[in-house]
């Protein structure tokens, strides 16, 4: 439907971002109880959130009248320390995802450049769309990101550059070496975007961190806690970056898009080294499990270095289709152009078990 209004002419080149489908929605659409349906769809923590996160965030419940610190004192402070950074070198987002945004204000136009992956996670093409930029998607190299074919790619108008390591829905990574040579190598009037959203899922990470400590003007590296801590319904994340670059995304920020209640969860969350580590060990022997299994069934899947696993099943939509119908949501690709596959999150052991038994029935 058209409205009479004129909107900015961008938005019609922006399709609404489609998330996993919540257990409720698809409880109400099958008719059947939300406890009979499992959700491995958007690479969420099947432990659930750090109990601790639970715990500091009952506490704040009756301070929730007053608007909460702006700055995220206590937060940044603690995530500075962790980091062996300084609070001047981090901002806090509404998600990761609104990070993204930021850097679209700060940098994307109509006439720049935003060059990305193929296969990479789809709000970057969504982001520089919605600023009338011009993404420059870079052909995959074995569904991972061609990071030399990538820095062929910027032009004169290129702004940006995205890289998600690991990438989503793919599951690649890319080495300390070839990440270092490839930031090393982009101009300087070009940021390069890391998304580590899955980083803490990896044994051995790359780490660009000392780039930052070093001062590096043309990098921001985002983390999230909606993964690996749990936290995806808070909604927070954060982007590591030179004080420079920070203070001019901290002018685009609104003032209280960190609630109380995810400033408080996160910093509980930093300190629960206990939930990092039991939900990367059930990672783990969930992934070395599920890959198992789509072995036996003969079915392909790329190796992932994230809490996701992507799935050559033919025809993905019905695969998604009938796997939801027995109570399975998972995740289907034709929106990243992979119809033939579905992004299946490692879940507890049951759940696993459970995918894996509807993904045999269904094919
Ligand atoms: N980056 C990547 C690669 C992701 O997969 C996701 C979540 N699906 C995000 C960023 C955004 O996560 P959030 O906004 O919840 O921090």
């Amino acid at each position: 439907m058209s409205s009479p209004l004129p909107l900015n002419p961008a938005l019609k080149n922006v399709p609404v971002y489609q998330g996993g489908r919540p257990i409720d929605e698809v409880a109400r659409e099958m008719g059947l109880p939300a406890s009979d349906i499992i959700k491995l769809a958007s690479n969420e923590n099947p432990l659930g959130p750090s109990p601790a996160a639970l715990a500091a965030m009952q506490k704040v419940i009756a301070g929730l009248h007053l608007y909460p610190d702006g700055n995220a004192f206590y937060l940044k402070q603690r995530l500075a320390e962790k980091l062996d950074l300084r609070p001047e070198n981090l901002i806090l987002g509404n998600g990761s995802s609104e990070i993204i945004e930021f850097v679209g204000h700060a940098l994307l136009g109509p006439g720049v450049d935003a060059v990305m992956s193929q296969y990479s996670f789809i709000i970057y093409m969504l982001v520089a769309r919605l600023f009338g930029a011009n993404p420059i998607v870079v052909p995959a190299k074995k569904y991972g990101h061609d990071l030399p074919a990538m820095l062929a790619a910027i032009t004169p108008q290129t702004k940006v550059v995205f890289v998600a390591n690991p990438n989503n829905p793919t599951g690649t990574v890319a080495s300390q070496e070839e990440i270092l040579q490839f930031v090393n190598t982009v101009p300087e009037r070009v940021l390069v975007v890391m998304d580590e959203a899955y980083i803490e899922f990896q044994e051995e990470p790359a780490d660009l961190l000392p780039l930052v400590r070093e001062g590096r003007p043309n990098l921001i590296i985002m983390r999230t806690f909606s993964k690996i801590f749990g936290l995806a319904g808070l909604r927070i994340g954060y982007g590591v970056a030179s004080p420079e670059l920070i203070s001019g995304l901290e002018s685009i920020r609104q003032p209280f898009n960190i609630n109380s209640l995810a400033q408080a969860g996160a910093l509980a969350a930093l300190e629960d080294a206990e939930h990092v580590r039991k939900t990367r060990a059930n990672n783990a022997e969930g992934m070395r499990l599920v890959s198992q299994g789509l072995r036996e069934l003969g079915v392909e899947y790329i190796p992932s270095a994230g809490n996701f696993i992507l799935a050559r099943v033919g025809d993905g939509k019905r695969v998604f289709d009938e796997m939801q119908k027995l109570g399975v949501i998972v995740r289907p690709m034709g929106g990243y152009d992979l119809p033939e596959w579905v992004r299946i999150s490692i879940g507890t052991a049951k759940e696993n078990a459970r995918c894996l038994a509807a993904l045999k029935q269904v094919l």
